[in-house]
């Protein structure tokens, strides 16, 4: 009686069902088709490359193989910009959008804040804010900084990411000039420029097997320098991925090597603490959905990216991408902006991109994590396995079940 009791209770809530494999599959199917098309209705993210070009020479930036990148203009003129913010402003008004609804801009490159860059990039602020109410993110490599104190008067700049390879002599072996030279103290003097201008500064540090045990001697170097003071600086540790060149995978990690990493070394290491955990957002979502009963919801997603939804890279050549690290790929451009502003869609490219949902990737359709991990980035299953219709894991399962666990835990405690 109890059991039955139980069961009902179960299935009330969804928790089991009475399905087969393959209508469960098509239920699924159907959640996530939805899904999708939810995803396409919210305002797209607009990114914006003024230059593919950059003030530092690092050996492994990837940039450099994009096969358009030889013919790239050197950095996009007003005429371009203007054409670029008539589109967004079409298609907000389309969407219905007000001016007191925010749009999301970021600037990326190449590097984008380049010293002969500035006019520029100050009419691309100017531009923005006639929008209304604009959240601006650059991405940078912090180099140039000094010459931008005037554009970190802007209230619209959300944040700033910036990246650093390691401790001061590991990062100057790799993160360097055209002549050579080193970039961590002047990248580490900017750092702090920023933060004391108070605007949010977030630090990526790129790992692989070969470095990662650098992390608590670069989070000791920050911390001398402070940047553990500042409450709007944040620090988190990113993965190196595969490029082209690696035959070898051997050096490589995922999330959860990074997590594992983080949480076994904290006893030895307290410095750890600065840096965020992979996916940290899962346990915060889950504690909200045990604590308060919210259901985790803003978890869910149909595709692993924006690239699949509504992302929207403008290059500047007057190419429109979707997904941000591959722009400067011909095979990838879903839009060619015309010089009065027109723009040509590639429809079957558009397609490409957002046919990839979790529903449609063989593994990911009975993963009990798909609805949470989305199927990985598409390019990445691309390189491991040859397919953009795969799976690409990167520990996703390993993380989620340790953020769980934790989250159980200390709701028995
Ligand atoms: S497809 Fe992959 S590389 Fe491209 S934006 Fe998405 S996660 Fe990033
Ligand atoms: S964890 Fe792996 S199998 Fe599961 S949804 Fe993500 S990519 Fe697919």
């Amino acid at each position: 009686m109890k059991i039955k009791k139980i069961m009902k209770q179960l299935i009330q809530k969804g928790i089991i069902n009475r399905l087969n494999l393959e209508q469960e599959v098509e239920y699924f199917s159907n959640i996530v088709t939805n899904m999708q098309k939810a995803a396409l209705l919210v305002s797209p993210s607009y990114i914006l490359l003024p230059t593919y070009q950059c003030n530092l020479s690092c050996p492994y930036c990837y940039q450099k193989n994009f096969d358009l990148y030889s013919q790239s203009r050197l950095t996009m003129d007003e005429n371009m910009v203007d054409n670029i913010f008539s589109t967004i402003a079409r298609i907000e008004a389309k969407r219905g959008e007000t001016r007191q609804e925010a749009k999301h801009i970021t600037l990326f490159g190449g590097e984008p804040l380049l010293k002969g860059n500035k006019e520029i990039i100050h009419y691309i602020f100017q531009k923005a804010l006639a929008l209304g109410h604009v959240k601006m993110t650059i991405i940078t490599n912090g180099y140039g900084l000094e010459d931008y104190q005037d554009l970190l008067d802007y209230d619209c700049i959300e944040h700033l990411q910036i990246t650093l390879d390691g401790p001061e002599d590991i990062h100057d072996q790799v993160r360097i000039t055209k002549g050579g030279g080193g970039t961590y103290k002047t990248i580490l003097d900017n750092i702090r420029l920023v933060l004391d201008q108070g605007t949010k500064v977030n630090i990526r540090v790129n790992v692989d097997r070969r470095n990662i045990h650098q992390l608590p001697r670069l989070a000791s170097e920050l911390m001398a320098w402070n940047i553990h003071k500042y409450p709007h600086a944040s620090a988190y540790v990113g993965v190196i991925h595969q490029t082209i060149q690696d035959k070898d995978i051997s050096h490589l990690l995922d999330e959860y090597d990074v997590l594992t990493y983080l949480t076994s070394h904290l006893e030895e290491y307290p410095q750890l603490a600065l840096y965020g955990l992979p996916e940290a957002q899962i346990m915060n979502s889950l504690q909200e959905a045990l604590t308060k009963g919210h259901p985790a919801i803003g978890l869910f997603r149909s595709t692993h990216c924006k690239a699949h939804s509504n992302n929207l890279c403008f290059d500047v050549n007057g190419h429109i991408f979707t997904c941000l690290e591959n722009d400067g790929t011909e095979r990838y451009i879903i839009g060619k902006m015309e010089q009065k502003g027109d723009i040509t869609w590639e429809d079957e490219t558009i397609d490409f991109w957002q046919k990839r949902q979790v529903s449609r990737i063989k593994a990911c359709k009975i993963c009990p994590y798909a609805l949470f991990c989305g199927g990985g980035c598409a390019i990445r299953a691309e390189e491991r396995h040859g397919d953009y219709m795969n799976h690409y894991c990167n520990g996703y399962q390993a993380v989620f079940q340790y953020h769980m666990k934790k989250v159980l835990q200390s709701k028995i405690d």
